[in-house]
């Protein structure tokens, strides 16, 4: 990983920003910026004539960690928490305005914060500084992301195999994770998704204790993080043979999915690809069902810019890995849904989910 690169982008944009220094609290972008993956630690990221000069704060749990991890930081290590230890240096700074990251700083810490540099720093909330440099992807990331799309979609035959009518969602999100982890996983990008029959309605529907009814569809939707990436994907299958009026809507939500496939090409807004899908969803009666934005960007985290929703106009840029998932919910009835996660690339797209989309009956 370059994190170098990383570094000096980020201190290019301080000035654009209209700050000296950056204190970086969210744990992802403190990844991303000096390679730690600890769960306790702050940046402090300032510029010296250009040259980054950046600080890692964390406690004694992680020196050993912090040690072998952080690049291009001075490590910082006291019995005091990252965070009091960060302020002490901020008492001392010779730089004259702060930011922070508005969304990722407790309420407290600001008042802490504010209080310990009053008079001497002023401070600047900031929003999305970090997001938007980890929103295009360099080449390692991608490969990184690869292997993890790679990863889960290698899985969806183990969870075909657990459904069986009768067996808890539960079980079968639970089989899927246990292969994730012997398939090498450090974890699942999010609580896995297995909703059935009318729960399969429920655009978020976490599994649960409801057993595989014998007839309906199931939505499967998971992820899996591999070395610090991760994958996100969507397939609906279907209990039993579904009905004409069932395969209409399925045959639907997969015309929609390629539309805004097809419309991914660098220079194109967020939202234009949004509404590719959803106009043959409208067109084919069932907008009022399509319920939710096209897709999101995915990395470090599964949720990250840039945001694939009506109106958005963020331009795509090669480097960007996004997920394309409309789905229809149609309460009392149940739901279909397709992801898919796809780079930008210089000339178009690339898909990067494998699985088939020919509608699974089993
Ligand atoms: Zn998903
Ligand atoms: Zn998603």
């Amino acid at each position: 990983m370059n994190y170098t690169a990383r570094q000096l982008k980020l201190v290019s944009q301080l000035h654009k920003v209209g700050v000296d220094a950056l204190l970086i609290t969210h744990l992802p972008n403190i990844r991303y910026l000096c390679g730690f993956t600890g769960t306790a630690g702050v940046l402090l990221v300032s510029a010296h004539s250009s040259k980054p000069k950046l600080t890692f704060y964390t406690d004694g749990r992680y020196s050993r960690q912090a040690a072998d991890q952080v690049q291009g930081a001075k490590v910082v290590i006291r019995r005091k928490s990252a965070f009091a230890e960060a302020l002490d240096a901020l008492k001392r700074a010779k730089f004259k305005s702060l930011g922070f990251e508005s969304e990722h700083l407790f309420y407290s810490d600001y008042r802490i914060l504010s209080n310990a540099t009053r008079g001497k720093l002023r401070l600047k909330p900031t929003s999305g500084v970090v997001e938007d440099l980890r929103m295009i992807k360099d080449a390692d990331e991608i490969e990184r992301i690869k292997a993890a799309v790679l990863a889960g979609s290698g899985l969806f035959p183990n969870a075909l195999e657990a459904i069986k009518v009768g067996v808890a969602e539960n079980e079968i999100a639970g089989e899927l994770e246990f292969q994730a982890r012997r398939a090498g996983a450090e974890g699942m990008s999010f609580d896995t998704i297995v909703a059935a029959g009318l729960r399969s309605a429920l655009p978020h529907g976490r599994a649960s204790d409801q057993p595989i009814p014998a007839d309906g569809f199931i939505i499967l939707d998971y992820g899996v993080i591999l070395a610090g990436y991760c994958s996100d994907m969507t397939r609906t299958i279907h209990v039993g043979r579904a009905s004409r009026e069932r395969r209409r809507m399925y045959d639907a939500i997969r015309e929609a999915q390629l539309a805004s496939i097809e419309a991914v090409r660098p220079g194109r807004e967020a939202g234009e690809v949004d509404e590719a899908g959803r106009t043959l969803l409208k067109k084919a009666g069932y907008g009022e069902y399509f319920t939710h934005s096209t897709g999101h960007g995915v990395g470090i985290e599964v949720h990250e810019q840039p945001r694939l929703a009506k109106g958005q106009t963020r331009k795509l840029l090669p480097g960007m890995v996004i997920t394309i998932e409309p789905g229809i919910y149609i309460p009392e009835e149940g739901g279909v849904r397709i992801e898919d996660m796809v780079l930008v690339t210089e000339s178009g797209h690339e898909v990067l989910t494998p699985t088939t989309k020919d509608l699974i009956e089993v």
